[in-house]
């Protein structure tokens, strides 16, 4: 958070100087630099400067339907059967347990 070096926001709640989206995914990004960022105060290190991220969504429609954007190759739209493979199960749900090493 500008001026407070040591207080960090992440998600939807945090106003990027990149402008990033508030989305699932640059939600996990800004989360994953906070946690570098955190690990370098504590090393004394300055932590790293925040560079932004890409867009990157998948929307289910039901089970085996649904649209989607990858940020290579400068927006990559996906269909029904990508969307509904990668989300369209469990919304990310196991992904995230896998993460937190939920049982
Ligand atoms: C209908 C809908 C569809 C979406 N679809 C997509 C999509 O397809 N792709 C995508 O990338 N993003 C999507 N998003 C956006 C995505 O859900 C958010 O960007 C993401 O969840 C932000 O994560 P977050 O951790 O910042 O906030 P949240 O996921 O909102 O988490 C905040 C948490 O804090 C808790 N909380 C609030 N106040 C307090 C308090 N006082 N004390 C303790 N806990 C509290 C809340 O209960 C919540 O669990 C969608 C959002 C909505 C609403």
């Amino acid at each position: 958070m500008e001026g407070c070096p040591r207080v960090f926001a992440i998600g939807d709640v945090a106003a990027t100087p990149t402008g990033d989206s508030k989305q699932g995914y640059p939600a996990a990004q800004q989360a994953a630099h906070a946690a570098k960022a955190i690990c370098a105060l504590m090393r004394g290190q300055p932590a790293p400067l925040y560079r932004g991220t890409a867009n990157a969504m998948f929307v289910p429609i039901g089970p085996s339907g649904g649209v989607g954007e990858l940020p290579m190759l400068g927006g990559m739209m996906l269909g029904d059967f990508a969307v509904s493979t990668m989300k369209g199960k469990d919304y990310f749900v196991g992904t995230v347990r896998k993460i937190m090493r939920a049982k």
